[in-house]
């Protein structure tokens, strides 16, 4: 049974994410200068381990980070959900309702990482953060086995989900999946691109780097919208497993801790980068996460 076998899988994982980044530890030692990250370059051991001396550690031209972000862990997440959605079915006949939502819902998110997989070119973890323990751990052994808490949960405790109530639940992943991927569209197309046509027309301020920031549409809106769709998505993920325990819960309140760090780390590189500009920009989008609230 695979719920027997999902504690020693996460002691496996995180021993491989252990043993990988002492490897890239050990190889960032040999790294030019112009290979590490700004912030796993301190000299302490224990710290650069930790947050990852090498920005972008390749092999010939495997990239390491690129496709731990993407694919063992998010793939691994989506099998983990599908063998509990089936293993409920040989235990109560069928999946229920609940367990269809939450792994419809969480196979768009991971389907969508990967349709759009050349955006996560353009995300703080892969141009800034270096590939240490951190970031191998989080996407080998966090993310498969912690964001499957939902359909463990559901396993364990069936939950009766009426088709208004969740019809309602998925209006609300709609418009947080809505948010989320036209604020990242949108900023990817604007980077890679300014003259493309479903960009050009939107406001900026120039910086003195020669970058520009968005000012209108949906960076207007607040200065990190697609961290607001994710949570609402977080939301509408831990809806269908009820309000009688606080578990479900757990990736919308680890995530909203996370998110809101990430924000604040953001906004001292921004500020670092772009001086004034982004002071400015500050002015003209004075909230950050959720409109007239934070
Ligand atoms: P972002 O994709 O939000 O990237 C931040 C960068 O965007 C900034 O450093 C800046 O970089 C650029 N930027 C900021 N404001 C503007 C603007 N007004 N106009 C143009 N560019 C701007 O950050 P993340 O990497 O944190 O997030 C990417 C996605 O991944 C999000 O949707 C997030 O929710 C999701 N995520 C999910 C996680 C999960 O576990 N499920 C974990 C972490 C993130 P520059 O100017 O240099 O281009």
């Amino acid at each position: 049974m695979l719920t027997e076998m999902l504690l020693p899988l996460a002691w496996v994982a995180t021993l491989t994410a252990f043993i990988f980044s002492l490897l890239l530890y050990l190889k960032a030692l040999m790294a030019p200068a112009s290979a590490l990250a700004p912030g796993g370059n301190s000299g302490n051991p224990v710290y650069d381990f930790f947050l990852g001396r090498e920005l972008n550690p390749r092999f010939g031209s495997f990239d390491c980070k690129y496709f731990c972000e993407l694919r063992p862990g998010l793939i691994g997440w989506v099998l983990i959900n599908l063998a509990l959605l089936v293993q409920e079915a040989e235990l109560r006949g069928s999946p229920s309702l609940a367990m269809w939502l939450v792994n419809g819902f969480q196979l768009l998110y991971v389907g969508d990482a990967l349709w759009h997989e050349e955006a996560v070119l353009t995300t703080m973890d892969i141009t800034h953060d270096g590939f240490g323990f951190m970031l191998a751990f989080g996407d080998l052994a966090w993310v498969p086995f912690t964001y499957s808490l939902q359909a463990q949960f559901l396993l364990y405790h069936p939950q009766p989900l009426e088709l208004p109530t969740a019809s309602v639940i998925c209006l609300v992943n709609a418009v947080g999946y809505y948010i989320f991927r036209g604020a990242n569209s949108q900023k990817n197309t604007f980077r890679k691109n300014p003259s493309d046509p479903s960009v050009a027309g939107l406001e900026t301020i120039s910086t003195a780097t020669g970058r520009q920031l968005l000012v209108s549409g949906w960076w207007g809106m607040v200065r990190h919208p697609n961290y607001l769709g994710d949570l609402i998505m977080a939301l509408a993920w831990s809806l269908p497993c009820g309000v009688s325990h606080l578990l479900p819960y757990f990736y919308l309140l680890y995530f909203t801790a996370l998110l809101v760090h990430r924000e604040a780390r953001d906004e001292q590189q921004c500020l670092q980068k772009y001086g004034l500009a982004w002071r400015e920009y500050c002015r003209r989008v004075p909230y950050r996460i959720v409109p007239y609230i934070y």
